[in-house]
């Protein structure tokens, strides 16, 4: 890759707060465009990203309908200062509308989500009438100043008129999405399609899950971890394994992950003291910076479009642009997944055409006290429980927050998130909280 020309290194790391870092990533990335989409079954698009506004093809509800079980009648026949009386003329139910109209004096026992029968505009609930003789023929009697007219009725087009949107393009799908595409009659939504991100681990120390383990060396989780962060967020992964400290196969690698995907996310060999070639072949391979960023843990972390230089050369041919964008993370297994959910994954949900919706914050008071000094954000596992005295939520540190103990991040259920100027933090005091799993 030696055309590539002179390694941007150069020009020296930049320092950043974390706020900072994810402006500058946010100010780059440009998402995929509309037009990367396809049309998916409502059963598959959960949490897939709405490529087009979904406009609904009807009106909902469809028809005026009851929002009681009671008797419609004429809402003009109510008076004011004496008991009206009605004659019931038969039930309506759901799904079998009234074919008639009803007549003056009359009312019909009607039931909730019932079509409002023609010459009707009110309900009285079944609890506020007074019903002598059978329940559909009998007489019915409603006290003055219990109902008003056109109460009761939900009229047609009331929650969503024929050709407004239902659902904005950019829309993660969630559940009730989808229930509410199929409550409008549709089998299909037309959802982005899923981000390819490739995924390598790098290192000569870091040995693939299940071979012998050598003196010295570790097992790879990272592109494991890392990797199912990635799939949760509906995306699909490729897989490009393990990559030893070599100029030429980590220089394949990266041709392989851009041509293949339009993301790459790489762990370990970024920090500056690296012995290993992993930040300079990256540095070559695109407009790559290389960040300090303020924070514990995870502070070196590098970002940018991958294989300008190539891209300039496609250009010129007038082949479309080939590019990805890079995440180095940094080796250590919890600074690798603390920084894949401080910037990567509102990055990748970015790309991916989605409406930026950030990780809730929730507020938990500190079972302890926590030391921290102003100028760097921390990221702290804990466990977020609710508070014994029924109070709202509290939130408990581990012992061991270690860069390297995956353990704490096993057993947390949540990152506590120190603000970058924030100072120590007093026992009982509220603190935010990043949980790690949302509501499905
Ligand atoms: P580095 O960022 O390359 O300096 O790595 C920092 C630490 O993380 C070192 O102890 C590495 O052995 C470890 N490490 C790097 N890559 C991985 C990986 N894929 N899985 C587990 N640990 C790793
Ligand atoms: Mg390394």
């Amino acid at each position: 890759m030696s055309e590539l020309g002179p390694s941007p290194l150069a020009a020296g790391e930049r320092n950043l707060s974390v706020d900072e870092a994810r402006e500058a990533i946010a100010a780059a990335l440009r998402p995929l465009p509309r037009s990367a989409s396809l049309e998916l079954p409502l059963q598959e698009a959960v949490g897939r990203v709405l490529a087009a506004d979904l406009i609904s093809p009807i009106d909902v509800p469809a028809h005026d309908n009851s929002a009681m079980d009671g008797y419609a009648f004429a809402g003009s026949a109510l008076r004011a200062d004496a008991t009206t009386v009605l004659r019931a003329a038969g039930t309506v139910y759901a799904g079998r509308p009234f074919a008639g109209t009803l007549a003056p004096g009359r009312c019909l026992r009607i039931m909730t989500g019932a079509v409002m029968p023609a010459g009707a505009d009110t309900v009285v609930p079944l609890e506020l009438a007074q019903v002598q003789g059978a329940a559909d023929s009998g007489e019915v009697s409603i006290a003055p100043g219990v109902i008003r007219p056109g109460e009761n009725r939900r009229k047609r087009g009331e929650d969503l008129a024929a050709g407004k949107p239902a659902l904005r393009a950019g829309r993660l799908l969630r559940p009730a999405d989808l229930g509410l595409a199929a409550s409008l009659g549709l089998t299909h939504v037309r959802a982005m399609r899923p981000l390819k991100v490739a995924l390598f681990s790098t290192g000569d120390e870091v040995v693939e899950p299940g071979a012998p383990l050598p003196e010295g060396c570790i097992y790879d989780s990272n592109r494991f971890s890392l990797g199912a962060a990635v799939r949760r967020l509906g995306m699909e992964v490729i897989d490009l394994g393990l990559v030893r400290d070599d100029r030429a196969a980590l220089a394949a690698v990266i041709e392989r992950a851009v041509a293949e995907a339009d993301v790459v996310i790489t762990s370990g060999g970024v920090s500056a003291g690296d012995a290993d070639y992993t930040r300079d072949i990256l540095a070559q391979a695109g407009d790559v910076s290389f960040w300090k960023v303020a924070m514990r843990p995870g502070r070196p972390f590098a970002f940018g479009p991958l294989r300008r230089p190539l891209d300039q050369r496609a250009a010129a041919e007038g082949a479309p642009a080939p590019s990805s964008w890079l995440f180095a993370l940094p080796g250590n297994p919890v600074a690798a997944l603390v920084t894949f959910y401080a910037f990567v994954r509102d990055a990748l949900l970015a790309l991916a055409g989605a409406t930026p919706v950030p990780l809730p914050l929730l507020s938990a008071r500190s079972t302890v006290a926590i030391r921290k000094r102003p100028g760097r954000t921390e990221f702290q596992r804990a466990i977020v429980e609710p508070a014994p005295d029924g109070g709202g939520w509290q939130v408990r540190l581990f012992g061991s927050q270690g860069a390297g103990v995956l353990r704490s991040m096993s057993e947390a259920n949540a990152l506590v998130v120190l603000g970058h100027a924030q100072g120590s933090v007093a026992a009982g005091d509220a603190v935010a909280v990043w949980l790690f799993d949302g509501l499905v």
